[in-house]
């Protein structure tokens, strides 16, 4: 029965080493390098680990079959910590949840109508590094970050930090202040998770929950924001706490799954990060202009990341955004 050992071998070594090229590849494209980058990853050992573990179905096939299947599944399952796994996993049900159990379709900004207006989560200028209503612009991930942004702080030539990368207070965002966007109640909050490792090239995970710390606040019925990746010790607020729209709540960090520091911002329609559905909310009285050299940071297309309706700005990849007021 040696052959079924070099069946299995042969296949456990493939996945393995087109995983290891795929992560190569990724970072060498520095595609989606913050924050999205993990449930991708993911995604694809949840596949090897569900292959793995479908091994024991196979009850009628022989042991060494089976304890083939069972490495397989368990090389997979070690590359990252159980709970980043299990968030992955987490993020993978919610979708199934929403499009297959509940049948709800995402929102879009033509059929969904916003109930409040925002401002952007921040003071100053700040680049949109990910997210946008269309759908190449957007971020990857649980379906509550369908319509999620990464911001960062960029300089002319498209560099967000300045001297050695390994160092947080190098990053130009790090330590700014994170404002609430409008008026609402805060109905979870996470703050103690450590800032991540940082060096310059990969997303690490340094906390039991990929957003690290972070603020959720319902500002409406069906309309709930979410700062994540907040600094150590930042956050002003607490669950039940009543915010204003500009308030400063938080300040800009790299706890959780996260490359380098950065704000990841989305609005959701409930208090789940899992289980609900993002939402394509625009912004009001904000300034949105293509920002200079971006293409050096990033080669993903930029086409239409600004959509002007009326007084509603929708935001996408590749801009400078700043609240007038
Ligand atoms: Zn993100």
């Amino acid at each position: 029965m040696w052959i079924n050992w070099v069946i299995f071998i042969g296949i456990t070594a493939s996945f393995q080493i087109s995983h290891f090229i795929l992560r190569r590849y990724k970072v060498g494209m520095k595609i989606i390098r913050i924050s999205g980058y993990l449930s991708y990853l993911c995604f694809i050992d949840v596949i090897g680990v569900l292959f793995g573990l479908h091994g024991y179905m196979l009850i009628y096939i022989s042991s060494e079959i089976r304890l083939g299947f069972y490495l397989f599944a368990l090389f997979t399952f070690l590359r990252y910590p159980l709970y980043t796994f299990f968030q992955a996993l987490f993020q993978l049900a919610g979708d199934f949840y929403i499009k297959r159990l509940k049948h709800i379709r995402m929102p879009t900004k033509n059929t969904y109508t916003q109930k409040t207006e925002y401002i952007l989560p921040f003071k100053g200028k700040w680049t949109v590094r990910g997210g946008g209503m269309d759908k190449r612009l957007r971020h990857r991930g649980s379906v509550s970050q369908t319509y999620a942004y990464d911001f960062v702080i960029m300089d002319g030539y498209g560099k967000s930090c300045q001297g050695n990368s390994t160092d947080l207070h190098n990053y130009f965002c790090y330590a700014k202040d994170i404002i609430a966007t409008a008026d609402g109640i805060v109905v979870q909050v996470r703050k103690n998770a450590k800032d991540s490792l940082v060096d310059g090239v990969k997303a690490y995970c340094g906390s039991s929950d990929i957003r690290g710390n972070y603020i959720t606040i319902k500002h409406n019925d069906g309309e709930y924001s979410v700062s994540a990746h907040l600094m150590p010790g930042s956050i002003v607020v607490e669950a039940g706490d009543k915010v204003k729209q500009g308030m400063v709540i938080a300040k800009c960090g790299n706890s959780g799954n996260s490359s380098e520091p950065h704000l990841h911002f989305q609005f959701q329609s409930g208090k789940s990060f899992f289980f609900s559905a993002g939402l394509p909310l625009a912004f009001k009285g904000i300034t949105a202009q293509n920002k200079t050299n971006y293409k050096m940071a990033d080669r993903r297309s930029t086409e239409n990341n600004l959509q002007i309706a009326g007084d509603k700005v929708y935001i996408g990849r590749g801009l400078e955004v700043y609240n007038e007021i």
